[in-house]
């Protein structure tokens, strides 16, 4: 308990561990160097050189036979206090393979959605619950990606010419009521007075999202696994009777790959190393700002990267964020996961 109060007092910041389930392109040995206690808070990893586990602590640890369903559970608190006007954002952080994308996306609309649309559902739904208490939500979303430094709007099909600006680069700002956002970025409203018409709009968002993330990927091989993808809601209530007002925000963070640049491959290829660094910029500097908040530091270097300048509200002050470190279960893997279970450990 004593732990626990230390870590509410330096801040917000919360890590959850998950490990996906061997897959069938897994090497053939199936003895995972990963091992989870029963408590779910403490897991161990051998490490490769010594050959002796080393222990973690974490808010939660997940088994990799944990699902969809389970993992919600866990995390939609935290979507809720983006409706009670606080700035909320996950975080899914991993090498290639590792299951961000699983975590955040999902697959289908089924059960193996992921959290995006899970949090979108909860949100519509609690929305509508809150109109009985005269509380009227206005909704919008957006989706960007962070690629080299750069930002792309993934909607910009969307409202082409309406208001986002073709072609133009995007750039963080700060508004008057002093929170970042990016202007010239598509922002979707959304229809709260009908659930199922707001399901509609944004399925059909995704789509266009997915779209724009799969022509990108075409003209440079698997460039998603090497950009940042934001999802973001931005929630503003109003009480009808009593006068009360909420702005929340959701963002919801599928970051690049977390794996160390290869320098053999890259040297032949000077574009391909300039990705690397600048994604190794985004990241390493998200390690920085969770050490600096974590050590209480007076200067916080928000703006080193787009992707924490960005997200600064909801990694300062009452903001909330909550990190996924994906893992995967292979002894191959194992010096990769042991990275990212370092790059946590310095959140708390
Ligand atoms: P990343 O986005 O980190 O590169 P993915 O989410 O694409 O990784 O996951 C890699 C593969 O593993 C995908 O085929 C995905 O469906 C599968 N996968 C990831 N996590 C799980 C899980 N918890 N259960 C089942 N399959 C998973
Ligand atoms: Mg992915």
């Amino acid at each position: 308990h004593m732990h626990n109060c230390i870590q509410e007092l330096r801040g917000n910041i919360r890590v959850f561990v998950r490990t996906r389930p061997f897959l069938p392109g897994d090497e053939q040995d199936k003895n995972s160097p990963i091992n989870i206690t029963p408590d779910g808070e403490s897991m161990s990893i051998i490490d490769r050189r010594s050959g002796k586990p080393l222990n973690f602590h974490f808010d939660k640890v997940f088994l990799p036979s944990a699902g969809q369903e389970t993992v919600f559970q866990e995390v939609s608190d935290f979507v809720q206090s983006a409706l009670d006007g606080y700035n909320v954002c996950l975080f899914s952080y991993g090498q290639t393979g590792s299951g961000k994308t699983h975590t955040m996306q999902g697959c289908g609309n089924g059960p193996m959605r992921g959290i995006i649309p899970r949090a979108v559902e909860q949100v519509l739904a609690q929305a509508n619950n809150l109109s009985t208490q005269k509380w009227a939500f206005t909704l919008s979303a957006s989706f960007l990606e962070i690629y080299n430094e750069g930002l792309k709007d993934l909607l910009v099909s969307i409202h082409s010419g309406q208001n986002s600006i073709h072609g133009q680069k995007l750039s963080i700002k700060r508004d008057n009521e002093s929170k970042m956002f990016v202007q010239g970025l598509t922002t979707v409203p959304i229809d709260t007075t009908s659930s199922s018409e707001a399901k509609r709009q944004l399925e059909a968002l995704m789509m266009v999202a997915a779209q724009s993330r799969s022509v990108a990927s075409t003209k440079m091989n698997s460039q998603s696994s090497r950009s940042h993808s934001i999802f973001m809601m931005q929630l503003k209530g109003f009480n009808e009777d009593t006068g009360a007002s909420v702005c929340g925000a959701l963002n919801l963070c599928d970051l690049a790959g977390s794996e160390r640049l290869d320098r053999s491959e890259a040297n032949f290829d000077s574009a391909r190393l300039k990705e690397t660094q600048s994604i190794n910029k985004s990241l390493s500097c998200l390690g920085v700002v969770f050490n600096s908040l974590a050590i209480g530091a007076s200067h916080i270097p928000y703006r080193n990267s787009k992707l924490t300048y960005l997200l600064q509200d909801c990694l300062s002050g009452d903001g909330k964020a909550l990190m996924f470190v994906n893992l995967s279960p292979t002894t191959e893997s194992s010096g990769e996961s042991l990275c990212s279970l370092r790059f946590a450990q310095r959140v708390n």
